[in-house]
């Protein structure tokens, strides 16, 4: 796996939540509060912000750190969720990752998320893409498929009921809707696999 540019990536992420804010703020808005896309701006904006002392850290600690900065300024239910992702994914994670520790890590870092949410996959939440993802990662695919699986796993909790977080206080209202934190999770796994792609 190529080397890591941690710098370029949070620029990317930023760039990428940021322009799709709106999106995730009308998705939320559909099933939920509102609030995903500007919760989802203001923690990336913060971890922009920092992106210089972050990426001088060694990943695993770089990775833990940035878990911790998006748990204290995202908010909602997805900010700890994120932050559980990144900061599980920093302690298993090594400093120079290949795709088998890569892979690994993110496996663990998906229990962990499930394991703070009470969730699991199925019921319309960030787990049905990231679980896909992972999937896609031990099946060896290339970059590109897997931000492709990403999207497809994202559209896919459209006719899904949500059972964990705002959206299943509507039951079967929730039917019919993309979950935001879904999507979320599938533009920041593109815009990894993109920038990852590309310097390889
Ligand atoms: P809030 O729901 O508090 O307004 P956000 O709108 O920022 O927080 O995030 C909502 C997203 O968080 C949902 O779309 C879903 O993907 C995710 N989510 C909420 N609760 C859970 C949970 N228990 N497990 C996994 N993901 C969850
Ligand atoms: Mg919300």
């Amino acid at each position: 796996m190529a080397r890591l540019n941690l710098s370029r990536l949070i620029t990317a992420a930023a760039d990428t939540i940021a322009a799709h804010a709106e999106e995730l703020t009308a998705l939320d808005q559909a099933i939920g509060d509102g609030d995903h896309g500007l919760n989802m701006k203001r923690g990336f904006e913060a971890v922009r912000s920092e992106a210089e002392a972050f990426s001088a850290k060694p990943l695993p600690e770089a990775l833990k750190a940035i878990g911790t900065k998006l748990v204290m300024t995202v908010g909602g239910a997805s900010g700890p969720l994120f932050g559980t992702l990144f900061m599980a994914l920093g302690k298993e994670i090594s400093s120079a990752p290949d795709r088998a520790n890569l892979t690994a890590a993110f496996g663990k870092a998906i229990e962990a998320v499930a394991a703070r949410g009470k969730s699991q996959v199925g019921q319309k939440t960030m787990l049905d893409v990231l679980q896909p993802v992972h999937d896609a990662l031990l099946q060896g695919k290339t970059p590109s498929e897997i931000a492709d699986i990403a999207d497809a796993a994202a559209e896919a909790t459209v006719p899904m009921k949500a059972l964990r977080g705002r959206a299943s206080f509507l039951g079967d209202r929730s039917i019919g809707h993309m979950d935001a934190g879904a999507r979320s999770t599938a533009l920041l796994v593109r815009t990894v696999a993109k920038t990852i792609g590309e310097s390889a």
